[in-house]
C-alpha cells in the first residue's frame, strides 16, 4: 500500500516544512557549545518578566481547559487597538490563524493569490485543501500589488499580503496597501499578516486596524512569536469584519489557545517598554549587519523585519553549512526559491558580531 496514493492531491504536491536547525540538535552533531541561532526570527531578548510571573501563576490551574473563547485576553487586545472583542479571533500562532481562515473559506475550486518569496505557510494551508495558488511573480523581492490585481479572476476568494514580507524583508507602505485595498473587489478577503509589525517605526507602520471600517474584507494577522518572544507558547491573534470573526471561530479548535499561553498574553501585550528595547535593539542590529554588507561589498535586500536576507550570488548551502561547523546558526532559503541567499535574524549586538566575524571567515572577507 503506498499512502501517497490515497492522499489528497494537494498534499502530496507539499514539501514537508523546513524549520531552522534547534540548538541542541547542533550541540548533539558537533559536540560544540556556544552556539549562536539567527535563523527563526526569535526574539533575542527572551520574553518579558510580565509574562513569566503570568505563567508562573496560571501554573496552579492546568487542569481545567482553557476558556475557549479568550475573553480577557480578546478584551485586552480590543482595549489596547481600540477594538470590538467580537472582531478578534485567537490562534495557536498566527500560523493556526493562516490556516483557519483558508478552512473557512477556500474551497477545490477556488484561487488564492500570494506572491513569490513570500512565507511558506500560505501554500502550505490553501494547498492542502486543493485550492489554486496563484503565484505573482516578485518585484525586487517584494509584493508587486499589481500584478495581484492582475491576477485576480472571478475564482479568486483569498489573498495571502506578509508585510513586512518574509523571507525578504520587504515593505509596503500604508498608501500603497489602501489604494490596493480601494482597488480589490469587496468579497475577496485580504489577509494582510503583520507578524513583524511591531519593529517597524510607528510613523511608518500601517494603520490596518484603522483600515477595518473602510474595507470589511481586510483580515489582519498578528503574532506573539517574533516581537513578544513568544514563540514557544503559541499565540497569535486577528482582527477583522466582527461577521469574519464569527465564521472562523466556528472553524478553529475550541481549545485552540492553552492557558499558559493566554496568560502570558494578557500580561505582554500592553508591555510597550518591552517591544520598545526590542524595536530599538532590532534596528541597532540591522544597521551593524547593514554597514558590514556594505563594507564587504556583499549585497542584501533593505528589510523592515527582525532579519535581514543575503544575496551570495553562489550556492548558499556550502556556506550555511560552514557557518554551522563554526557554530552559527542562519537560514537557508532555498525552499523560498533563493537558493543563493541566507536569512539572518537579528540578534544581540554580540550575536550579530559573531555571524560577521564567522561569515568574514568562512568567505576569506
Ligand atoms: C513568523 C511568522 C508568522 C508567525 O507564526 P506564528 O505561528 O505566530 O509563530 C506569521 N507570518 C509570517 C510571515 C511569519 O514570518
Amino acid at each position: 500500500m503506498k499512502f501517497i496514493d490515497i492522499a489528497n492531491p494537494g498534499v502530496r504536491q507539499l514539501s514537508p516544512y523546513q524549520a531552522g536547525k534547534p540548538i541542541e540538535e547542533l550541540e548533539r552533531e558537533l559536540g560544540i557549545s556556544n552556539i549562536v541561532k539567527l535563523a527563526s526570527n526569535e526574539n533575542p531578548f527572551g520574553f518579558p518578566e510580565s509574562a513569566k510571573q503570568a505563567i508562573r501563576e496560571q501554573l496552579n490551574d492546568l487542569t481545567r481547559y482553557p476558556d475557549a473563547n479568550g475573553f480577557e485576553l480578546k478584551l485586552t487586545i480590543a482595549q489596547k487597538f481600540g477594538l470590538k472583542p467580537e472582531q478578534i479571533t485567537l490562534g495557536n500562532g498566527s500560523n493556526d490563524l493562516l490556516e483557519i481562515t483558508a478552512h473557512t473559506f477556500l474551497n477545490a475550486t477556488d484561487e488564492v493569490i500570494f506572491s513569490q518569496y513570500t512565507f511558506i505557510v500560505y501554500p502550505l494551508v490553501s494547498q492542502a485543501i486543493n485550492a489554486k495558488a496563484v503565484i505573482v511573480p516578485a518585484k525586487d523581492y517584494g509584493h508587486d500589488l499589481n500584478g495581484f490585481l492582475a491576477a485576480i479572476t472571478e475564482k479568486t476568494k483569498v489573498i495571502y499580503l506578509a508585510n513586512p514580507n518574509n523571507p525578504t524583508g520587504t515593505f509596503l507602505t500604508a498608501e500603497q496597501i489602501e489604494a490596493f485595498l480601494a482597488q480589490v473587489p469587496e468579497h475577496i478577503l485580504v489577509i494582510l499578516d503583520e507578524a513583524y509589525t511591531e519593529f517597524t517605526s510607528v510613523n511608518e507602520r500601517v494603520p490596518s486596524f484603522n483600515l477595518l471600517q473602510k474595507f470589511p474584507n481586510l483580515v489582519v494577522c498578528r503574532t506573539l512569536s517574533k516581537a513578544y518572544g513568544l514563540a514557544g507558547l503559541r499565540i497569535g491573534y486577528m482582527v477583522s469584519a466582527p461577521e469574519v470573526a464569527d465564521l472562523c471561530n466556528r472553524v478553529r479548535q475550541p481549545f485552540n489557545c492553552n492557558s499558559l499561553a493566554l496568560a502570558a498574553a494578557v500580561a505582554v501585550i500592553n508591555d510597550d517598554d518591552f517591544i520598545e528595547k526590542v524595536a530599538d535593539n532590532n534596528r541597532q542590529g540591522l544597521r551593524q549587519l547593514e554597514t558590514f554588507f556594505q563594507q564587504k561589498g556583499l549585497d542584501y535586500v533593505p528589510s523592515k523585519g527582525n532579519f535581514i536576507t543575503l544575496d551570495l550570488k553562489q550556492p548558499a548551502a556550502p556556506i550555511y553549512q560552514k557557518l554551522l561547523e563554526n557554530g552559527v546558526i542562519v537560514r537557508p532559503i532555498a525552499g523560498y526559491g533563493l537558493p543563493n541567499h541566507l536569512r539572518i535574524s537579528i540578534g544581540l549586538p554580540e550575536e550579530n558580531q559573531r555571524f560577521i566575524d564567522t561569515l568574514s571567515l568562512v568567505l576569506e572577507l
